[in-house]
């Protein structure tokens, strides 16, 4: 895959790069590593200063950066804006909660004195996806950097302008040279960069491929990774739910970025009693919506992250409705220029259909009904995805009664699966291990050294 911006609104190459060559790259882990001796000794207060001034860079920047977001993957321009902010409050959380995360933790012990220390480790490696260019590189770098580590990243080839900016904010904000690098390469050279022993953790958003080939190399070099892979979120809606909100948030859970998001409400399951009224409800809200260009301001419908993205979504319906699927409403490309299609409804799914089985990552709701909760649940865990969910009833207890059930790593009640910097983010099965954000983000690539004294 060339490392290029192609615009998904025009489908035309923006601007193509060069990949790093062996010397350059060579020379950039050189940096990174001698940096490291440094920056794991300097400050802590020192260390949060830094991610507080990225913060404010970003917020003082927002404008040309969402549009950066926007002309690579071709995010409504209001939502690369909600993008940046919500980056921007990722680096504030690290740099106000370090001290507090990183503080020592006394161990009872039989005789003497114990406690754990985190400490750093070295240089972090991050494999992120473009769907979330800056928050996704965001949960990675804001704890390591400040807990010590440096960080280098591998970006998804198309989105390189986000990937250099983001380098270039963190130089911005006086970091040293090696705090973060941009890795300009393609993904074949990773599995190299999993034997070098000055690396030594490795984070991968992505697809499942990647993450088993990435946790392959890995495995095989005795290094950490975490892995945060696709999903198929379930929506369940219990028959005392507040539909009206339901229904709000279930239009955000799936059609926000178009759909491309790990945590999508992929699987609306509905309980018969109030499913007709939920489904007119939320086909009303996607019909008529004005489909341009992401830039502007009143498109609802955006261009798919690139046409081979819209293509693979389009024949996964496409496949689905030969299985037997019936689409509701949308299901085919928008004619005209652009990696565009319609928002789309599918159902009559049923197992061993495309749709049942894999994760559509683009604007498709599959909408099942269910008459039992013990339904819903089991619908919810017929999936070898176990990343997040929602469950929606008037009865917080009942609906963590069913969360509790559900084999995720996150469930939500009365909301869509979102993000946050305070809240661990991560899944369970093929959707991958280890967390993001929150205290238990700050861990995974720390080292937790027992120091006893007799
Ligand atoms: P990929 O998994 O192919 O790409 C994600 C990142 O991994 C990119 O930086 C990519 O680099 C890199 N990568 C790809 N293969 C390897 C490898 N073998 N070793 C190391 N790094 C690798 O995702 P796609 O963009 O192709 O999207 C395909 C599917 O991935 C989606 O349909 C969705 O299911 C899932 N996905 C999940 C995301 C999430 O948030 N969990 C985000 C994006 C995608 P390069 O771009 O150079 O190939």
């Amino acid at each position: 895959m060339p490392i290029q911006t192609v615009n998904p609104y025009t489908n035309k190459v923006v601007k193509t790069f060069e990949e790093l060559t062996d010397d350059q790259l060579e020379r950039k882990i050189a940096k990174a590593h001698k940096t490291y001796q440094s920056w794991r000794n300097t400050p802590l207060e020192a260390r949060a200063r830094l991610l507080q001034k990225v913060a404010e860079l970003m917020r003082e920047k927002k404008a040309e950066l969402s549009r950066l977001i926007t002309l690579e993957m071709g995010k409504l321009i209001a939502q690369s804006e909600a993008e940046i902010e919500m980056c921007a409050s990722v680096y504030d959380y690290y740099a106000k909660n370090a001290a507090e995360f990183l503080k020592d933790r006394p161990m009872k012990v039989d005789s003497g004195k114990a406690f754990v220390r985190l400490t750093s480790t070295g240089i972090v490696l991050a494999v992120e996806p473009w769907n979330y260019p800056f928050n996704q590189v965001a949960r990675l770098a804001a704890p390591n950097i400040v807990g010590g580590n440096v960080v280098v990243l591998k970006h998804a080839s198309n989105v390189p302008q986000c990937a250099a900016m983001i380098e270039k904010l963190f130089k911005q904000a006086g970091a040293p040279d090696g705090v973060f690098t941009n890795l300009r390469i393609a993904a074949k050279r990773v599995a190299k960069l999993a034997e070098d022993q000055r690396i030594t953790g490795m984070s991968l958003t992505g697809s499942e491929a990647a993450g088993a080939s990435f946790a392959e190399a890995a495995g095989r070099n005795i290094k950490k990774s975490v892995l945060e892979l696709g999903g198929s979120d379930a929506f369940i809606v219990l028959d005392d739910a507040d539909i009206d909100l339901a229904v709000e948030k279930a239009i955000a859970g799936r059609f926000n970025n178009m759909g491309q998001a790990c945590t999508s409400s992929k699987r609306l399951i509905v309980m018969e009693a109030v499913a007709n009224t939920f489904l007119q409800k939320f086909k009303s809200k996607i019909e008529n919506l004005k489909v341009g260009d992401p830039m502007d301001r009143a498109a609802q419908i955006g261009p798919l992250s690139s046409e081979e993205a819209a293509k693979k979504v389009v024949q996964q319906v496409t496949e689905s409705v030969k299985q037997g699927a019936k689409i509701l409403v949308g299901g085919k490309r928008i004619d005209r220029q652009g990696a565009f299609m319609e928002f789309t409804i599918l159902t009559g799914i049923k197992p061993g259909m495309v749709a049942y089985d894999e994760e559509i990552f683009g604007p498709v709701a599959s909408f099942y009904r269910v008459k039992t909760e013990q339904q819903a649940i089991e619908l919810a865990n017929a999936t070898r995805f176990g990343l997040g969910g929602s469950v929606f009833s008037k009865d917080v207890e009942r609906a963590v009664r069913v969360a509790n059930q559900i084999d995720t790593g996150m469930v939500f009640i009365n909301k869509n699966v979102a993000s946050q910097p305070d809240l661990p983010f991560g899944g369970t099965k093929y959707s991958g291990y280890g967390r993001e954000l929150s205290a238990l983000g700050m861990e995974e690539f720390m080292n937790r050294k027992l120091i006893y004294v007799p």
